[in-house]
C-alpha cells in the first residue's frame, strides 16, 4: 500500500478525490480520517496532518523560569516532541501497512519540514519506508495540477526541510533565552511575561522608531487661502496657487485682494495612462487584503483555507510572474459563472490574446495567487468571499488592458491673485472596470476655456498644521518588512499578530503601548542585534544557502549562538538599566490621568491579596479615590477626559473588539455603554478589587 501525507484534513481528503479511479472508501483512526482508492492499479490511502507534528522544545529541567538561568537555553540540547497525538498514532499505524509513502505537503520550506516530521514517524513505525520516499509538488489543489504532481513525483528535499528547522530552532534559542532573561530582569512573570523575538523584536523597533519621530516632530502653522467660484453650473472649489501661506497675514492679504469675478488663465489637460496591476505574490495580496479591512494574519489565514478547498492556487509565494505552463484561458473558464465578474472574464477568454501583466519578481517555486476554482457568495460568506472576490478581480485586471485617466489644471485671476484648482477623471476604464479596489472617484470639473470670467462666491482663510509621519498601517508594515527582509511570507502575519497579543501594540494603523517603547528602546540600547533588521536578514540569508545545499544546518545554528552569547554578556552587564527604561514604559501604560480629587496621578493597582486590579490615586493614603476597572484585556490609557463625567478614559483589548470607556461606574454615559456591551457581562468592571483594598487598609 502507498501512504500519501497532506498537510491538512481536507487537502488529503481532496487528493483521494483526484487520484482515485472509482470510489474512495472512507476510514477512520480514532478520530483521524483517511481515504482508501486505487491509482494506477495500487491501493492508496491518503491522510491529513494538522501542519507540525513536532514542536521543537528543551527538556523538562530547563522548564523553571525563575530557576533556570537564562543563558543556559542557548547551549541546551533541543527535543522534538510530539504535539499532535492523534494525527501522530494515525501515521504510525498507518505506516506499517504501507510498503512506500509519498509526502504531498504544501511545497516550501515549511511543508518540507512538516513532511520530514512525519516521515521520522513513520520511519520509526516502519524503518524499511526508508528507501521508498516521494515528493509530490503542487501549487494548487485542482485534479489538473494533482495528477500532473503525481505523474511526476520527485524527491523530499532535506536541505529545505533542514532550513526550515534552522529557523525554527534559531527562533527558540533566541527567543526563549532573551524572553526569560528580559521577564527575569524585569521581574514580570506569568502572563505577564514580555516576549523578545528574532523577527519580532526588530519589528517592533520599526513601529516605536515611528512614534518617537511622531512625538518629536513639531507641527508648524500654515494657512491656506480656499475660495469658491461658480460659473452656469454648481460652485467648485479652487485654492490659491501658493498653497501654503507661512504667514496669516499674507493670506489675509492675499484674501483681500479677490474681487467677486475670477477670469480662467490656462486651462491644461493631460491624458495619462494607468497600466494594469502586477500579479498577486504574497505580499502584494496580504497588503491589497488590508486595504479592504482585513488585517494581514486573518488574510492569511483566510487564503490558506481557500487554498486547501480549492479555490485559490497556494498563498505562499514570492512570484509574480504567470509560469507559461499556467493556461490563462483554464483559469478564465472556471470564473464564467463567478458573481459579478462572470460576463468579464468570458469576454476575455474570447479575446484573441491575453497579455498578462508581470511583476519583477520571478521565482520557480509557485505560480502568484490566482482563483483556481468557481465559489459563490453563498458557499464562502463574508470575509472569505471578500477575500475570493480580491484574487479573482486581481487575476482580471492582470490580463485586462491599461486605464486611461485625463487631469484638468484649471488657473483664475482674481484681483491679482491666482488660485487654481485640478481634477482627474477616467476615460476608460480598462482593468479599473474589474479591480475597483484602487479607483477613485472621478472630480469633474466645469468646461472652461481661456478669458472666461466666473463668479467668486465665496472664500476665507483656513489656519492648518503640518503633520507627523503617519503610523504604520498592517499592510504597509508587511511591506516594509518584506523590503528589510524582515521574516519570511509565512511568518509576518503571525509576527504581527504576537506584538498585539502581547500588549506592544494596539490599533491599526499601529499605535505602540508605552511599553512597547520602552522595550523597543531598551533593546536598541543593550542588544542592538535583536533591535535591528540586519541581523536577522542575514539569517534569511543563511536560510536560503542550507536550502541550496551550501552549509549546513549545524553551522548555521552554532554561529547563531555565538552571535547570542555576546548579546547576552552585554545585556547582563546592564541589567539594571535595562529594566529601569522597561518599568518607565509599564508605568507609563499604567498612569491613566489626573485625580479628580487631588491632581494627582491614577494608577492601576493591584489588590495585595486577591491580585485583582483596580484604579488607585498615587496620592493615597492622603487621597482615597478609586474606581473598579475591567479584570479582563489589556487596558490601554488614552490620555483623554470623558466628555460627560470629566474622568480619564481607557481603553480596553477585550477577546471580541476593543471598547472605549471612562472609569467612573456612575458616570451618566455608562448606561448606554452597558447596553451595547451585551454579552461582554465577563468583562465589566468589578467593584471588588477597589473594596478588598480598603478592608484591608482600614
Ligand atoms: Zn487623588
Ligand atoms: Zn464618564
Amino acid at each position: 500500500m502507498r501512504l500519501i501525507i497532506s498537510e491538512k484534513a481536507n487537502a488529503a481528503k481532496k487528493v483521494a478525490q483526484f487520484l482515485a479511479e472509482g470510489s474512495v472508501k472512507e476510514g477512520k483512526h480514532r478520530s483521524v480520517p483517511h481515504h482508501t482508492f486505487t491509482w494506477k492499479g495500487e491501493e492508496c490511502v491518503s491522510v491529513g496532518l494538522k501542519g507540525h507534528v513536532l514542536n521543537p522544545e528543551y527538556p523538562e529541567e530547563y522548564s523553571n523560569w525563575q530557576k533556570v538561568e537564562p543563558s543556559k537555553l542557548i547551549d541546551a540540547e533541543i527535543l522534538k516532541s510530539v504535539s499532535e497525538k492523534g494525527v501522530a498514532e494515525a501515521i504510525r499505524s498507518l505506516s506499517r501497512k504501507a510498503d512506500r509513502v509519498v509526502i504531498a505537503t504544501d511545497y516550501d520550506r515549511e511543508g518540507e519540514l512538516i513532511g520530514v516530521e512525519a516521515l521520522s514517524l513513520a520511519f520509526e513505525a516502519n524503518p524499511k519506508l526508508m528507501d521508498h520516499v516521494e515528493r509530490a509538488r503542487f501549487s494548487a489543489l485542482t485534479p489538473g495540477e494533482v495528477n500532473r504532481a503525481f505523474d511526476n513525483l520527485l524527491e523530499v528535499s532535506r536541505e529545505l526541510a533542514d532550513a526550515g528547522e534552522a529557523r525554527q530552532d534559531i527562533d527558540l534559542i533566541w527567543g526563549a533565552t532573551l524572553t526569560r532573561w528580559v521577564s527575569r530582569a524585569t521581574k514580570r512573570y506569568g502572563s505577564a511575561f514580555l516576549s523578545v523575538g528574532r523577527v519580532q523584536s526588530p519589528t517592533l523597533v520599526l513601529i516605536a522608531e515611528r512614534e518617537r519621530e511622531r512625538r518629536a516632530f513639531v507641527a508648524e502653522p500654515y494657512w491656506e487661502l480656499d475660495a469658491t467660484l461658480k460659473n452656469g453650473g454648481g460652485p467648485f472649489a479652487v485654492r490659491h496657487a501658493r498653497g501654503r501661506f507661512k504667514a496669516e497675514a499674507e493670506a489675509r492679504k492675499a484674501y483681500e485682494n479677490l474681487t467677486d469675478s475670477a477670469r480662467v488663465t490656462e486651462v491644461r489637460q493631460k491624458a495619462a495612462t494607468r497600466p494594469p496591476p502586477t500579479p498577486f505574490n504574497t505580499t502584494g495580496f496580504l497588503t491589497a487584503a488590508a486595504s479592504l479591512g482585513i488585517g494581514p494574519s486573518r488574510a492569511a489565514r483566510i487564503a490558506e483555507d481557500l487554498y486547501t478547498d480549492g479555490y485559490i492556487s497556494y498563498p505562499r509565494t514570492d512570484n509574480t510572474v504567470y509560469p507559461r505552463s499556467l493556461d490563462l484561458r483554464e483559469v478564465l473558464g472556471n470564473l464564467k459563472r463567478v458573481e459579478g465578474v462572470g460576463p468579464y472574464a468570458e469576454k476575455l477568454r474570447a479575446s484573441k490574446k491575453l497579455s498578462p501583466t508581470r511583476g519583477k519578481k520571478e521565482t520557480t517555486d509557485h505560480p502568484p495567487i490566482y482563483p483556481t476554482g468557481y465559489a459563490s457568495r453563498k458557499a464562502l460568506r463574508e470575509d472569505r468571499w471578500k477575500i475570493y472576490q480580491l484574487v479573482v478581480r486581481r487575476f482580471l485586471a492582470t490580463l485586462s488592458g491599461p486605464a486611461r485617466t485625463l487631469r484638468t489644471t484649471l488657473r483664475f485671476d482674481s484681483g491679482g491673485e491666482p488660485l487654481t484648482t485640478s481634477g482627474t477623471v477616467v476615460t476608460e476604464e480598462g482593468w479599473l472596470g474589474v479591480y475597483p479596489y484602487s479607483r477613485r472617484q472621478d472630480e469633474e470639473l466645469p468646461a472652461l476655456n481661456e478669458g472666461d470670467e466666473v463668479e467668486v462666491v465665496g472664500a476665507e482663510v483656513v489656519g492648518k498644521e503640518t503633520q507627523p509621519p503617519g503610523r504604520y498601517g498592517q499592510g504597509r508594515l508587511i511591506r516594509l518588512m518584506e523590503d528589510l527582509g524582515l521574516g519570511t511570507k509565512a511568518t509576518r502575519p503571525n509576527i504581527i499578530q504576537n506584538l498585539y497579543d502581547r500588549g506592544y501594540v494596539h490599533d491599526d494603523p499601529i499605535v505602540p503601548t508605552e511599553t512597547g517603547i520602552a522595550v523597543a528602546q531598551a533593546l536598541k540600547d543593550f542588544a542592538s542585534e535583536i533591535a535591528t533588521h540586519e541581523m536577522t536578514a542575514d539569517l534569511e540569508k543563511s536560510m536560503d544557502a542550507i536550502s541550496e545545499g551550501k552549509v549546513s544546518k549545524e553551522n548555521v545554528v552554532d554561529e547563531s549562538r555565538d552571535v547570542l552569547r555576546r548579546v547576552y554578556e552585554n545585556l547582563s552587564e546592564s541589567e539594571e538599566k535595562f529594566a529601569d527604561i522597561v518599568w518607565n514604559g509599564i508605568r507609563g501604560d499604567e498612569t491613566l490621568g489626573p485625580c479628580p480629587n487631588c491632581g494627582k496621578n491614577l494608577i492601576v493597582r493591584r489588590n495585595r491579596r486577591s491580585g485583582k486590579r483596580f484604579v488607585g490615586c498615587e496620592g493615597y493614603p492622603e487621597c482615597r479615590v478609586t474606581y473598579p476597572l475591567p479584570q479582563r484585556g489589556d487596558i490601554i490609557p488614552l490620555g483623554t477626559q470623558c466628555d460627560a463625567c470629566g474622568s480619564p478614559e481607557i481603553k480596553v483589548l477585550g477577546k471580541k473588539r476593543p471598547w472605549v470607556t471612562c472609569i467612573n461606574m456612575d458616570c451618566p454615559k455608562k448606561q448606554e455603554q452597558r447596553q451595547s456591551a451585551d454579552g461582554n457581562e465577563g468583562d465589566q468592571p468589578s467593584r471588588e478589587g477597589a473594596h478588598e483594598l480598603e478592608k484591608s487598609t482600614t
